[in-house]
């Protein structure tokens, strides 16, 4: 019998699942293995390779509850970096309207985010268009 390393004691909980913490790959699976920002999945395109994302970023308060983890693939994660998603999405229409029609378990509070950062960047979005844009309406 090996030293120093005495029996774990089983506790009265029958390994009760932690809603805090969710196998990445119950994530992957929940999310058919598709990034729900671009919609790219490593089962279509063997380059792609899938992380788990924070929508809410842990050093912002977000947990690794379900409604806070997506699948992401490396290059929408690493393209968000430690942003929280509504800020990331902000700009970007087609992710965030994949992003909310796939990721429909994100927290309520979350998506609500994601919707008023959007509209409040089209708010504040009067600046003329930059110069020396030709007329291209056609
Ligand atoms: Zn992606």
């Amino acid at each position: 019998m090996p030293q120093g390393h005495a029996p774990h004691p089983i506790g009265p909980f029958p390994s009760a699942p932690s809603p805090t913490c969710v196998h990445r790959t119950k994530v992957f699976e929940r999310d058919d293995f598709t990034c729900v920002y671009c919609g790219r999945s490593p089962l279509i395109d063997s380059e792609v390779e899938l992380s788990v994302d924070h929508v809410q970023p842990r050093m912002r308060g977000g947990d690794h509850s379900p409604g806070n983890l997506v699948t992401a693939c490396t290059r929408c994660n690493t393209a968000k970096g430690g942003r929280p998603a509504w800020a990331y999405l902000a700009s970007r229409e087609d992710e965030r309207i994949r992003f909310l029609a796939r990721a429909t378990y994100v927290w309520p509070r979350l998506r609500a985010a994601i919707e008023e950062a959007a509209g409040s960047r089209r708010e504040q979005n009067e600046s003329p268009p930059p110069p020396g844009i030709e007329g291209d309406d056609g």
